[in-house]
């Protein structure tokens, strides 16, 4: 330990999202000194709130799931939908997805499984019943009380402020952080220091060789004899960036977890010289206010109908959560929007939403919820046009009686069908009830500019040495296309790799 660091590694991790930990894990595993550095109490972040997909195409678990995946057709499907746009990095991503899964694969603690989860566009290139896969369901003793501890407790025990339950099988996005976590512990060159917020780098804009942090409000500089990777998140809970940066919604409609991400890191490379991009984009969805005034992600409708504060509907409400949440951004007055159904689900929301709606006495008591014996009624309740919303209900009636969504081909999608329900309910008997339906975020996807090697580019385009981001501290490949379930995962945890085996050399 030289006496300008109080601490030093091989290799500085900061976040501990997926990611971040296939990055900490094959630092580690060849060989080099590793540390994750994580801001709160608990790893994993938004990507152990998550469903675990991981869009990684053409590898061997599609193959074994006898899923006619292929790097090609992935290619053909982002290309219909990228056109040219960030080529360099999406050919990585295509030729580096199967050997990412297959080492990991080489690993007993990761194992993963096909599960059907359509891609969210109609497009050449498209697998039936998409091509993303999930981590298999971890028993929590595989894992032992030490690192159980560490992981993120489930999105509503951890709103709630309880911790794991012991008993139960850690899952989807979990079950990815358990996994990752079990083989980064079992390499034996992984540490992990949770309570720690990095807030600066050291360094010159030419090569960076650690970070500052404060623990435990002490500041604590840690050294980098390799390099550091960024992949601490966006900064999707900071209100003055988002304003900055012009990102639609607010910092409390954001999923990712509470005191999570606030962009520390994007500032400071920034700081260095750092090049951003895409700074004003999400990783979009509906979402709906909870009795704690918190917010739920809202997705795969199974009845109601949605519309703006006129009392029109504008889209199709089965659309991939990302696509609505665009559409719930093209107009002002859709800002918020109504879920309008009837008594078919008893105040339940005809919806799924993460966490779960709960029980709807308390949603009435709250207001997160209206009810009304009329349609009208309902209107007022909401401040919405009465006669422009009956009309709107009924004419959706309608389409629902003939099988037929006329105006939004609600029932044509895959993606709908899997998701939200593919027959249309009618709204036609009382009592009728209506959710506010906001814009929300899964979190922020513009930050740091870098190479097909993960690595952090200044704005004349040559990378800072020794500096690493991914996931969504980097700048998506993918632009404003959110093209199927996973690619925040998937992406993040190539591009964390490549970073890892630069810095392993
Ligand atoms: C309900 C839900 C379901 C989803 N399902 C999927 C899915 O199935 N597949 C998929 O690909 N995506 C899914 N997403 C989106 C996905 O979870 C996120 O986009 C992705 O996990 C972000 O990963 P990340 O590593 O960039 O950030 P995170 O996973 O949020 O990790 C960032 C970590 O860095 C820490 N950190 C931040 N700043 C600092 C700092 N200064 N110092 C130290 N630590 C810091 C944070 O505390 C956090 O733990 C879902 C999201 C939600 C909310």
């Amino acid at each position: 330990m030289t006496q300008e660091w109080d601490e030093e590694y091989d290799v500085v991790v900061v976040g501990s999202g997926g990611g971040a930990l296939t990055g900490a894990y094959l630092a580690a595993r060849a060989g080099l000194d590793t540390v994750v550095v994580e801001r709160t109490g608990s790893l994993g972040g938004t990507s152990s709130y998550s469903g675990g997909a991981m869009w990684l195409p053409g590898t061997s678990v599609q193959r074994r799931a006898g899923v006619p995946d292929s790097t090609e057709s992935a290619r053909t499907y982002l290309r219909a939908l990228l056109g040219d746009s960030g080529e360099a990095k999406r050919e990585t991503f295509l030729a580096q997805a199967p050997a990412l899964v297959e080492r990991l694969e080489e690993d007993p603690a990761l194992t993963f499984a096909f599960q059907v989860f359509p891609d969210y566009y109609e497009r050449p290139g498209r697998v039936p019943g998409g091509r993303s896969f999930i981590p298999r369901a971890l028993d929590p003793a595989e894992l032992g009380d030490a690192l159980l501890a560490l992981v993120r407790p489930p999105l509503d025990r951890d709103r709630a402020g309880q911790g794991n339950d012991p008993s139960a099988p850690l899952t989807a996005g979990r079950a990815l952080i358990g996994r990752l976590l079990l083989a980064y512990h079992r390499t034996g060159h992984g540490t992990v220091t949770t309570d720690t917020v990095m807030d600066e780098l050291v360094g010159t804009p030419e090569r960076v060789t650690g970070i500052v942090a404060t623990r435990q409000g002490r500041r604590v500089r840690i050294g980098a004899r390799k390099g550091v990777l960024l992949a601490a998140g966006g900064f999707e809970h900071n209100e003055r960036l988002r304003g900055v940066h012009g990102v639609p919604g607010r910092s409390d409609c954001s999923m990712a977890p509470a005191g999570t991400n606030l962009g520390e890191p994007v500032e400071a490379a920034v700081a260095l010289g750092a090049a951003t991009d895409l700074m004003h984009e999400g990783w979009w969805c509906p979402g709906v206010r909870m009795p704690d005034g918190q917010r739920a992600f809202v997705c795969g409708f199974t009845g109601g109908l949605v519309v703006d504060a006129n009392g029109s509907r504008y889209a199709n409400e089965s659309l991939p959560y990302d696509r609505f949440g665009r559409e719930i951004q093209a107009a002002p007055d859709r800002t918020p929007s109504f879920l309008v159904h009837d008594f078919r689900t008893r105040g339940k929301l005809p919806a799924v939403t993460q966490p779960p709606w709960g029980d709807p006495a308390a949603h009435l008591e709250a207001g997160t919820l209206v009810k009304a014996d009329t349609l009208e009624e309902l209107a007022g309740l909401i401040g919405v046009n009465a006669d422009r919303l009956t009309e709107t209900v009924e004419r959706f009636n309608g389409f629902a009686d003939n099988g037929k969504d006329e105006e939004f081909g609600r029932e044509v999608d895959e993606f709908g069908h899997w998701f939200g329900d593919p027959v249309l309910h009618p709204v036609r008997e009382a009592p009728y009830y209506a959710a506010r339906i906001v814009l929300c975020d899964l979190g922020t996807k513009g930050g740091l500019v870098t190479d097909a090697s993960a690595r952090v580019l200044r704005e004349d385009g040559t990378p800072i040495a020794g500096l690493y981001a991914a996931g969504n501290t980097s700048a998506s490949f993918t632009g404003h296309v959110y093209p199927g379930p996973g690619i925040p995962l998937g992406t993040a945890m190539v591009f964390a790799s490549l970073a890892a085996d630069d810095m392993a050399g």
